[in-house]
């Protein structure tokens, strides 16, 4: 994939991105809700302020986006053409925080999980691997 993104675009991608409430996890927020479960939004005084957390089952659950923490196998997990070393560090520094997130919550007795932003596109399959996660 070439790298033909402007700097402005790349940063208005970027915050939309990094913002609260993107649509795949608004998508795993409904099949949550619709299997029952009872859950809050982005606890921010846990470690890496989970986007989903399900107090009754002590689990913390991420909503990632492929590119950004670097799905590893997944076609969205590409390097940019341009600028690689910039993106070389910044996708170390996600994987690291995501990495530092999930030891400060597992150390406080929390169930960590990840959902991929390329397994919301299958509603049967995320409602299936939320079941198992948290049935
Ligand atoms: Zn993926």
């Amino acid at each position: 994939m070439v790298d033909t993104v402007s700097p402005a675009r790349r940063s208005e991608i970027m915050s939309r991105i990094r913002g609260k409430g993107t649509k795949p996890e608004l998508l795993v927020r409904s099949v949550a809700h619709r299997l029952g479960f009872r859950f809050r939004l982005h606890q921010k005084k846990l470690p890496g302020s989970p986007d989903l957390v399900f107090p009754g089952r002590k689990t913390a659950l991420f909503v990632h986006g492929c590119f950004w923490h670097r799905h590893q196998g997944c076609r969205h997990c590409y390097v940019p053409k341009s600028n690689i070393l910039f993106w070389r560090e910044k996708f170390k520094k996600n994987v690291l925080r995501d990495q530092r997130a999930r030891t400060g919550l597992e150390e406080m007795g929390w169930r960590v999980s990840v959902i991929w932003e390329c397994e919301t596109a299958d509603s049967n399959r995320l409602r299936k691997k939320l079941k198992r996660l948290l049935g």
